[in-house]
């Protein structure tokens, strides 16, 4: 195998080294992509964490990577003191088809990669990303944000994400037309489709029952943000967004829905449809807004109907992404100390599947629901219901076959398969990888849910726990009764 180890560039480590906090090396970041092929070089992204997640800048650290699955890699980089431990393994081959994990030590102790599910019949590629990352623009905790070089240059070295979104306020004032060239111009900077894409992004505020906060993402920067805060909801935010760009090129995502006074019930006569709003932000630093009485709730929470599976049951046809909501610009770890204490659950992170990595492609995928949600680690999480992909629209069977790749950085605990919020099986498989198999034969007449938007359905998703309390979540399958869109 023909490796090259690379290092950060001079900027880089410049943006990297005026706004870290300086902390001591502390774990070991391993990234490789999800989705491999043999015979087909990739890159191992090696970072060294402090203890809150940061890039460890003053770093005097030999790692060791070891590779496994016929690659044969055994690397050793050394840190120089006074520089981000950030580095880069070019060139590593995996030769066997299988999931695999690399191992690297660092001060004696043994982390993991992520998993890679190394297959030729992998025609696409799984893009991780942080679509909720706050800035010194959002002015809210201003003295806890970094600017939007660090945003996007950590994001990319540090944590190895594919992409990334800046999440700015706008409401309430936050934001104005110099702030969003600002946001415009450093967003287009850093943005390098195939190699890490910057996904244009704000959040537009709105008040509880009028879809609560919500983000726009987009294929490009309009001339101005929206702002729907006074006397708006989610159906007009979506509404002066057609404005401004193509019903192709945007989206609008609620997150934290269960968060009091700013919840985000969706009743049907504001929801701006399918199209406009695919997915839901099912996990942040906040916590989680999957079900009520779910392990890591949101520190207060909403009496209401506003959890993801509220919104499903109610006939919202959602996938689900994560983010972190991060208002200290860390785009991994809880970050305690730095985050404000309401916000200090594991990060989100948001799994994609697409052929390319533009902002184009991205916006597709969500709109199709091609994507999961992760906390803490990146997951794999993959599968299929009667041979359709999560996140699909497909028309009933007699029974449903459930099939999914689940790996993790640590074992799997659980494998939940979940039927219209309910868990109808829990796989424990005592590995930290596993092909899960289950087939519900149970007659789905008593089970329709009912729909003004997709007709009579049952959805279906998997959950998966692991070991260091990473959770991942596939965005559900709908079951169609008949085909009414
Ligand atoms: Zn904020
Ligand atoms: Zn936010």
């Amino acid at each position: 195998m023909d490796c090259r180890v690379t290092f950060l560039a001079e900027m880089e480590r410049k943006i990297l080294m005026l706004e870290g906090p300086d902390g001591v090396p502390d774990s070991l970041n391993l990234v490789i992509p999800s989705l491999t092929r043999p015979g087909i070089p990739f890159d191992i992204k090696v970072a060294v964490y402090d203890e809150h997640g940061f890039p460890a800048t003053r770093a005097v650290a030999k790692v060791g990577v070891k590779g496994s699955g016929g690659g044969g890699l055994d690397v050793e980089i050394s840190f120089t003191e006074g520089e981000p431990a950030v580095a880069r393994i070019g060139g590593v081959v995996l030769g066997d088809e299988g999931v695999f994990r690399f191992e690297g030590m660092l001060g004696g102790r043994l982390f993991h990669s992520n998993p890679t599910r190394c297959s030729s019949a992998n025609t696409e590629s799984i893009w991780w990303g942080d679509p909720h990352i706050h800035t010194n623009l959002s002015n809210c905790h201003p003295e806890r944000c970094r600017s939007l070089n660090y945003c996007f240059t950590a994001a990319r070295h540090s944590t190895g994400l594919d992409w990334a979104s800046a999440a700015d306020h706008v409401s309430n004032g936050r934001c104005e037309y110099a702030k969003w060239k600002e946001q415009t111009a450093v967003a287009n900077l850093f943005n390098e489709p195939g190699k890490f894409v910057t996904l244009p992004c704000f959040e537009a505020s709105l008040q509880g029952g009028c879809g609560g906060d919500n983000n726009v993402y987009m294929t490009g920067f309009p001339d101005l943000f929206v702002d729907e805060y006074d006397g708006g909801n989610v159906a007009t935010l979506a509404d002066e967004m057609k404005g401004k760009m193509s019903e192709d090129d945007f989206i609008v995502v609620p997150h934290h829905t269960t968060r009091t006074g700013k919840h985000g019930e969706i009743p049907d006569a504001i929801y701006p449809g399918e199209a406009m709003m695919p997915v839901v932000e099912i996990h942040s630093k906040w916590g989680t807004s999957e079900y009520r009485g779910n392990p890591n709730p949101l520190k207060k929470v909403h009496d209401g109907p506003s959890y993801a599976v509220d919104l499903l049951n109610q006939g919202l046809p959602l996938g689900f992404i994560g983010g972190t909501d991060s208002h200290c610009t860390l785009t991994t770890g809880r970050g305690r100390g730095f985050e404000a204490d309401h916000i200090d659950a594991h990060p989100g992170m948001t799994a994609v599947f697409a052929n390319s990595l533009e902002r184009s492609s991205l916006v597709q995928a969500l709109k199709e629901r091609r994507c999961y949600a992760a906390s803490l680690d990146r997951s794999l999480v993959m599968g299929t219901v009667n041979g359709q992909p999560f996140g699909t629209k497909m028309e009933n069977c007699k029974t449903r076959r459930i099939q999914a790749a689940v790996a993790g950085k640590t074992d799997i605990e659980s494998v939940d398969i979940v039927r219209n919020g309910e868990t109808v099986h829990t796989f424990n498989p005592n590995d930290w990888r596993a092909d899960i198999d289950y087939v519900d034969e149970e007659d789905l007449s008593p089970l329709w849910l009912s729909s003004k938007h997709i007709g009579d359905f049952v959805y279906y998703y998997v959950r998966a726990t692991f070991g260091n309390g990473a959770r991942a979540w596939s965005s559900p399958a709908f079951v169609l009764a008949g085909c009414r869109t």
